[in-house]
């Protein structure tokens, strides 16, 4: 099969397996320079939302740079005869192979993070393994979520809430920076929001790793948060899912609690920054800030992705010498202090007014934004030949 980008919107509805390999191997290569030889680096890693972005990067770190062995939590499609898999799930498969290349053990779970079925699958395989988690990372994005509860559905929204929202946006298909008009949220909407992507998910989580015993003394338990500058102020940190990370990080502090009782360990949030994702690149105004971020973090010389984050965040806050992870007054850690240093903030403030279709070449990096949101799906990969045949199944 020759595999094509087909995008519709803000997603690709078909993904590389060659490419998402060379994506992946890529993050390998990055993640082995930044060696972590602490006597406390992890040893077992669970990451829920292992297949893509952060999640993806998380795990690549643990097992290259720390060696450790990994299970992954994500929710994929598998390929068909005739219809690609979705890029998470190559990447998983890619991962996979390269862990028992570099004789890492690694596991995975494919199933929806949310159920019971998949919480108890984890607990199992966890147990198989052989040994506690000393790592978790909680790394979902989800727009739903099934409360197994009450089987109720949720779905989440960006709205603003309170007033409507109006700015520019980048309507990435077209290459048209335009403006764009949202309604605030309803109560509904912020509640649903919450119940999606807030913190009742990763406490659940956390309450059942540890009634499991699966958890070490000591262990580290971390979710990913945002905050973001001041022109998306309004429809992300002030909007629903703002207030569902809110949630999250009030959540973050009660867990923090409860791991140092029962386990002498801790629980952070960590702020990171913004990045090309399939979640982000689904926000109104995002991709616009990003392609001018990415300009001015590269001219700068600061500019990170998911991976360059991760090797950060183990290498400079979770796995140091010094006895105390740095936070902020919130408990967060703050890997996004390069994205909100005040001369990079300045700077978009002073260009976001400015720019417009006819200038988006020159005041923004919009060209690196396109490949980055390609090499989510496996595209845009320079080693790789997209004319070549591939096995949909078995590209591996
Ligand atoms: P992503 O879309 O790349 O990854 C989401 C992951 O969640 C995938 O592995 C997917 O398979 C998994 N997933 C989704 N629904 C699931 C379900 N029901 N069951 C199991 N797995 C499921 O997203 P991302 O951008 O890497 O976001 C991860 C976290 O990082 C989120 O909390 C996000 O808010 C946070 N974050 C993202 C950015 C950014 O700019 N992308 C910035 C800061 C923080």
């Amino acid at each position: 099969m020759i595999i094509k980008p087909r995008i519709k919107g803000f997603v690709c509805i078909t993904a590389h397996p060659s490419g998402c390999m060379a994506h992946v191997e890529d993050q390998i290569d990055h993640a082995k320079k930044y060696l972590i030889s602490h006597a406390k680096k992890p040893k077992r890693v669970l990451v829920i939302g292992a297949s893509t972005g952060y999640g993806l990067s998380s795990r690549i770190s643990a097992a290259f740079s720390a060696q450790a062995e990994t299970l992954g939590v994500y929710f994929e499609r598998p390929p068909s005869e005739e219809r690609s898999a979705s890029a998470g799930f190559y990447n998983s498969m890619a991962f996979t192979l390269k862990s028992k290349e570099h004789g890492l053990l690694c596991e995975d779970v494919n199933g929806d993070a949310f159920s019971d079925k998949c919480k108890e699958e984890v607990v199992a395989k966890a147990k198989a393994m052989g040994g506690e988690f000393d790592l978790v990372v909680y790394s979902l994005a989800s727009p739903r979520r099934t409360d197994p509860s009450d089987q109720k559905n949720y779905r989440a929204c960006l709205k603003p809430i309170g007033s409507i929202y109006k700015n520019k946006t980048l309507d990435t298909d077209k290459k048209e920076v335009k403006d764009v008009v949202i309604e605030p949220a309803s109560k509904e909407e912020i509640f649903n929001t919450k119940k999606v992507m807030g913190g009742e998910d990763w406490e659940m989580w956390t309450e059942l790793l540890i009634n499991e015993n699966v958890l070490a003394h000591g262990c580290k338990n971390m979710a990913y948060s945002y905050i973001g500058p001041g022109v998306t102020q309004p429809i992300y940190r002030n909007g629903t899912i703002g207030k569902a990370k809110e949630h999250l990080e009030e959540t973050g502090l009660q867990l923090d609690e409860k791991m140092k009782i029962k386990l002498n360990g801790r629980a952070f949030v960590s702020v990171n920054k913004a990045v090309v994702t399939q979640a982000s690149s689904a926000i109104p105004v995002v991709p616009l800030y990003l392609s001018m971020l990415i300009k001015i973090m590269r001219e700068r010389g600061t500019h990170e992705g998911c991976i360059e984050q991760t090797t950060r965040l183990f290498s400079s806050f979770l796995y140091t010498d010094s006895p105390k992870v740095s936070i902020d007054l919130k408990n967060r850690i703050r890997l996004d202090d390069w994205e909100m240093d005040s001369a990079i903030q300045e700077k978009i403030i002073s260009l976001w007014p400015k720019v417009n279709s006819g200038n988006l070449n020159q005041m923004t990096d919009f060209e690196e934004y396109q490949l980055e949101f390609l090499k989510l799906f496996g595209f845009s990969h320079p080693r790789v030949d997209y004319e070549k045949d591939v096995n949909p199944i078995k590209p591996y």
